[in-house]
């Protein structure tokens, strides 16, 4: 059996227990939340937030992987204080966001670069998961990058071959953050392939923002799970449709490749205070699955036995064979 870290340390894979694969707690652009939104440094953020996450333990939700990286404001200072009043586990992340560029740091930094180095980007990522996170001793069990309507722009390839490293150094698994609608799930797949990443330790983030089943079944046929990820966000695709969706898949044969989730958060600077968050997109919250979607697939003729696999066995088999194959490698 394998273990995960968590923020409060490692636990056994068999203690995952239901997952939410995509998820945040704060997310935001840290320099203007330092400049302009100091209710992110009250304590009755954390309080709130931590109150949050007692309710998805409490609707036998038991762990979220909290995909904030570089580039969405992780801060793990307050995420560890949140830790310390829920008893959800939260697995934290490491790895870049980014669309087009790196980030300033890495501009100058890098090989072939005005400083000329071996990519700091992947000591960046291995130091987090094996010493921990800024001197916290908090350790990523989840790496993570992103590839959006741009493509692969050389920041985004630069980061992305990062992270495959970084995997092949550590065996932590992959969640791509990507768009379906450019089809860039299948551009993942090849540069991941080619520095030597099992497709099957990679989760396509976003696939639920597509009705595209033809395009689903090639990413899946490759082995990847896919993320049907962003249930409550309205503006691309209707639930109705994400639902459909997924029963197809099952339909289908694909069971074993499908996870949910949300893409929430606790608090976001995305707007301007969380009750204007929850104004906006009232479904969007960590239990919105739970109370609406898991009736609708149940409804759809998906069976309680299929939603345990996509909500338990998967996520937990994604963490597993990485760790699996990790060992077989070094030994
Ligand atoms: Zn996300």
């Amino acid at each position: 059996m394998a273990q995960v870290q968590t923020i409060r340390g490692p636990i056994d894979t068999s203690a995952l227990g239901r997952v939410l694969v995509h998820e945040h707690v704060f997310l935001m652009n840290m320099e203007y939340t330092q400049n302009y939104r100091p209710d992110f440094f009250e304590d009755q953020t954390v309080a709130r937030a931590a109150a949050k996450l007692n309710a998805v333990k409490a609707a036998g939700i038991d762990t979220i992987i909290d995909l904030t990286v570089l580039g969405l404001g992780r801060h793990i200072p307050n995420l560890a204080k949140v830790a310390a009043q829920t008893q959800l586990n939260m697995i934290v992340s490491t790895g870049v966001y980014t669309f087009d560029e790196v980030p300033g740091p890495f501009a100058f930094y890098g090989p072939g670069l005005l400083c000329d180095a071996p990519e700091p980007m992947v000591a960046h990522f291995v130091r987090d998961i094996v010493e921990g996170i800024a001197g916290t001793g908090i350790r990523a069990g989840e790496l993570k990058c992103a590839i959006d309507m741009p493509g692969l722009t050389p920041g985004v390839e630069r980061v992305m071959r990062a992270v495959a490293r970084a995997h092949v150094m550590t065996g932590k698994p992959i969640t791509v953050h990507t768009a379906p609608k450019a089809e860039t799930g299948l551009v993942v797949q090849r540069v991941l392939a080619q520095e030597g990443v099992n497709l099957e330790d990679v989760i396509i983030g976003h696939c639920g923002d597509t009705g595209d089943v033809d395009y689903l079944m090639k990413l899946a046929d490759k082995g990847s799970i896919l993320g049907m990820d962003r249930f409550g966000i309205h503006f691309t695709i209707t639930t109705e449709e994400r639902v459909n969706t997924i029963a197809q898949m099952v339909k289908r044969g694909y069971v074993d490749h499908l996870t949910l989730s949300h893409d929430c958060a606790c608090w976001s600077d995305f707007f301007p205070t969380v009750e204007a968050y929850n104004t906006a997109m009232p479904d969007h919250h960590y239990l919105h699955i739970h109370r609406e979607i898991l009736p609708a697939l149940l409804e759809a003729g998906v069976t309680q036995g299929q939603i345990d696999r996509m909500f338990i066995d998967n996520p937990r088999r994604h963490f597993e064979a990485a760790a699996k194959r990790f060992a077989t490698r070094v030994t």
